[in-house]
């Protein structure tokens, strides 16, 4: 049965990573047209798709295409409208979109209060059309470069100097994990801890392309949640640890087949994981790169991995609580939830919350 209907929520959405094919294609053929071949290809059915086959290749990709596409704030509000109506359409309730102030350090006519400025647009002019929620977090960019070290720094102070826009919620840290590891860039966020103008609550990529250390660093340095934690199953006493703390782990199954970081979508542990009681969320990572939409990556939890459709709100309840959202948006998110499971299936919101997480399939919500 489709999953079409039940109500969705995501915590890792790189906006970056949501440009169409089409739309990148026509930027690169009049900027630099003798890069197409390297940067695009056809599916099976003739589909523009970005062309890469590993995760360096990814990298290459969207380094390469976002930069050239997303050049002005009117850009990333088209972007970002453009996301959330389609991601609204399969039943998306909530959305926190990871952006990069990086992204504009060389830039010599905006800064990170312009690309606030352009997110702020279109989540506005999404839920006002779209009945759906977003907030935003900054990302800063593992690199031990000093190229890298500049950019992060810059970031950081783009982020302090716009930490009390209301629709800034976190931060995170992205990037390649062997690119550093994260008591390495400890100073960047005590600098932003420091200085911030209310608090940005913690997030940070780990445990999918290295081992369970980064996931326990990620822990220490205060962090709520961490992005993939593909690798978690590898250590029963952090298992233990996540779950008695609440922490929060992002899961990302078409980007971590795609990227290799499991060895096929079949190996991904996520049954493992929620069965062993880690609060969890289903993501699209870099949706547009991986080929993937909210629902798709819904689908395949239930198809693929065998979640029930109660296990599956359950995914998204958790979703939503543990989002950085402000507690009134957390709270008008719930409401939607419900609403919208109370709308299709014939299950009442007293019924969900009892049964919340439950496999029995006598206690699955059906289609009216
Ligand atoms: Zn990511």
């Amino acid at each position: 049965m489709s999953v079409q209907k039940l109500p969705k929520a995501e915590l890792h959405m790189h906006i970056d990573g949501a440009i169409e094919p089409t739309v990148a294609y026509d930027v690169v053929k009049a900027a630099c047209p003798e890069r197409l071949g390297e940067l695009f290809r056809e599916d099976a059915n003739g589909v523009l798709e970005y062309n890469y086959d590993d995760f360096i290749g990814f990298l290459n990709c969207i380094d390469t295409v976002a930069p050239l596409t997303l050049q002005t704030p009117d850009d990333y509000e088209a972007l970002t409208y453009g996301y959330l109506k389609n991601a609204a359409a399969e039943g998306m309730v909530y959305c926190e979109m990871i952006v990069c102030p990086g992204m504009w350090h060389q830039s010599p006519d905006y800064d990170f209060a312009d690309m606030m400025a352009a997110f702020e647009r279109g989540i506005d002019r999404a839920e006002q059309d779209f009945d759906v929620y977003a907030r935003c977090k900054a990302t800063l960019e593992r690199g031990d470069s000093q190229e890298a070290i500049d950019k992060n720094w810059w970031a950081a102070k783009q982020i302090v100097a716009n930490s009390d826009h209301p629709y800034l919620v976190g931060l995170d840290l992205a990037n390649f994990e062997q690119l550093g590891d994260i008591p390495g860039h400890q100073g960047l966020f005590d600098y932003i801890e420091q200085n911030q103008k209310k608090p940005l609550l913690i997030t940070m990529h780990a445990g999918e392309n290295a081992g369970p250390q980064n996931i326990k660093d990620a822990m220490a340095a205060g962090a709520k949640r961490a992005g993939h934690i593909t690798c978690i199953m590898d250590d029963a006493e952090l298992v233990k640890k996540v779950v008695a703390a609440k922490f929060h782990g992002e899961i990302c199954l078409s980007s971590n087949a795609f990227s290799k970081a499991v060895p096929t979508l079949e190996d991904h542990r996520i049954t493992e994981i929620y069965n062993a009681g880690v609060r969890i969320s289903l993501n699209t990572d870099d949706p547009t790169f991986f080929n993937t939409t909210i629902g798709k990556e819904y689908q395949i939890a239930k198809d693929t991995f065998g979640l029930t459709d109660l296990q599956l709100v359950d995914i998204t309840l958790m979703a939503i609580e543990d989002s950085f959202a402000e507690d009134s948006l957390k709270a008008k998110c719930v409401e939607r939830a419900y609403a919208l499971i109370e709308d299709a299936y014939n299950y009442t919101r007293q019924e969900i919350v009892q049964n919340r997480g439950s496999a029995d399939v006598k206690a699955q919500p059906v289609l009216k």
